[in-house]
């Protein structure tokens, strides 16, 4: 690989220490505002994969039996340690994933939150005792797994390293963590703050590298359990990997999200919330707000003001602080193109669907209407900065039409009507549901998907399920030799 255009040198970190990838591998990581490599990002091969594995398996026993009290100091001191470095953190971020700094603040500071929240749960990760009469004592005790596998998609590298590590830690397990190959810098900078915060070095191991580097993991019968977000196709692979050792797999893999808006909707509300919901991040974000399901009687009024928004908007480099900035990659930004080609078979282009003549990886924001709910655009996970707009009459329900996708990640409606928002919610299939806002979610409350959007539950205290299993304890308290059968 080259490095002489290359000024910095990121090796593996493994046990503590830097080391250089077996094979002497590394990879270009770009800015993706301009295209320029700036760093050469070890690739782990299969033993690197090994090692860190095994690091982090000898580091267990003694981070799982550390006094929960302790466990919650240390985590919390890593919250403080993000907070203190995180105009650094956020102009890393910005440059290895291109997004706006004010975006990658607010992805950090909710890092150190995830820190801070899971610090406060590392000693009330409490157990039941179970009535069974008077003979036995039962009780409950939740346990850490072992060593949990992380694969880091390249939407929100930072945030999605502290929204699985921080749990898995204060539960009492170890890591080990795959960033994806064009975003890997932040997660050796977490990994380094949570040493100096100190949490052992092995606890926490970072292996970068693309999906080889991720099978490896994945397949490794040193892992307890693995953490995914990313694609529903790499997640499938993921769920295979992981039924040849039974490891448990928690994944969150994506949506395609209705954005529900009434005819009593205050439109200009609306069309805020979809803004921020399908612009921020280059609409690079699982729980975007990509499908607006909009009534006839303000379906105009709608595409005339998503679509003045749309045209307003700043394209420029993360470092400038704009309203969007690049995509993540160049092979991403062909993928988003190539739907609009789509697009603009299936449906009207009314705003953008061009990609700027400048350097980097933009494309323009872009709005298509008179979408059916069948087409393409309106069924595959874009994941860019175009929305679509489907009018509904008051012979359809919007819920069926917002149900009608193989994902079901988050939903939102827009109504001042408070009994129609709950129906709504009710009847509405997906993990998430919005009401009058979008991205309601917190580092505090559930968040996961139904049907093709994934398997359990990150954030909140739900997360915890994730990283901790349950061991019941039966004690007999009579003397005497036994009788009782299985299932008695
Ligand atoms: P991906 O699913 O291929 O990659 C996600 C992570 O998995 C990366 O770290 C990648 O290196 C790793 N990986 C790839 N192959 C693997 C394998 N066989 N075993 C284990 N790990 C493997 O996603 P992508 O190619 O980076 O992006 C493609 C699409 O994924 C996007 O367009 C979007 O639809 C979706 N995506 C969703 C989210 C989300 O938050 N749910 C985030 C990023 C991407
Ligand atoms: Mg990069």
């Amino acid at each position: 690989m080259s490095r002489t255009r290359s000024t910095e040198r990121h090796d593996l970190l493994v046990g503590g220490e830097r080391v250089e990838p077996a094979a002497g591998e590394y990879a270009e990581t770009v800015d993706p505002a301009t295209g320029e490599a700036f760093a050469d990002v070890a690739v782990a091969g299969e033993s690197d994969v090994d090692a860190a594995v095994a690091a982090a398996r000898e580091a267990f026993p003694a981070w799982r039996d550390t006094d929960p009290a302790e466990r919650g100091r240390t985590l919390y001191r890593v919250a403080e340690l993000i907070r203190d470095n995180l105009e650094d953190l956020a102009e890393l971020e910005t440059r290895d994933q291109g997004k706006p700094l004010s975006q990658a603040r607010s992805d950090l500071s909710s890092a150190a939150r995830y820190f801070e929240y899971y610090a406060g749960a590392a000693d009330k990760l409490e157990g039941t005792s179970v009535p069974v009469g008077t003979g036995q004592v039962d009780y409950t005790v939740r346990e850490p797994y072992g060593v949990s596998a992380q694969i880091i998609p390249w939407n929100f590298p930072g945030n999605l390293f502290a929204r699985g590590v921080a749990p898995a830690l204060a539960a009492g397990n170890t890591t080990v963590v795959k960033p994806a190959p064009t975003t890997p810098l932040s997660a050796y900078r977490l990994a380094e703050l949570c040493a100096q915060a100190g949490v052992p070095g092995p606890a926490v191991n970072v292996v970068s590298g693309a999906g080889e580097t991720g099978a490896a993991l994945t397949n490794h019968e040193g892992v307890d359990t693995i953490t995914f977000t990313g694609s529903v196709p790499t997640g499938q692979r993921v769920m295979e990997a992981a039924a040849g050792n039974v490891t448990p797999v928690t994944l969150e893999l994506g949506g395609k999200n209705p954005a529900i808006v009434y005819p009593d909707a205050d439109v200009d509300e609306a069309v805020s919330w979809v803004d921020t919901g399908i612009f921020t991040n280059a609409g690079q974000i699982c729980s975007a707000a990509d499908r607006a399901i909009v009534h006839e009687d303000v379906y105009d009024e709608f595409v005339e003001k998503i679509v003045d928004v749309a045209e307003s908007k700043e394209l420029g480099p993360g470092h400038a602080d704009p309203d969007v900035g690049p995509l993540n990659s160049a092979g991403h930004r062909e993928k988003v193109t190539d739907y609009i080609e789509v697009g603009k078979a299936e449906a009207t282009l009314v705003t953008g669907g061009g990609t700027p003549d400048r350097e980097g990886y933009f494309v323009e924001p872009t709005v298509f209407t008179d979408v059916d709910n069948g087409m393409r655009i309106a069924q595959e996970e874009i994941f860019g900065p175009v929305l679509v707009v489907i009018p509904y009459s008051d012979d359809e329900d919007p819920v069926d039409i917002g149900n009608d996708v193989d994902y079901g990640l988050v939903a939102g409606v827009f109504t001042d009507d408070v009994r129609r928002a709950h129906r709504a919610a009710q009847r509405l299939e997906a993990g998430n549901v919005y009401v009058n806002k979008w991205f309601g979610d917190t580092n505090q409350t559930p968040f996961g998907g139904y049907k093709k959007s994934g398997i359990g539950r990150e954030k909140g205290l739900a997360a915890l399920d994730s990283y901790l299993q349950i061991k019941n304890v039966a004690v007999n308290l009579e003397s005497g030799g036994g009788g009782d059968l299985p299932g008695a």
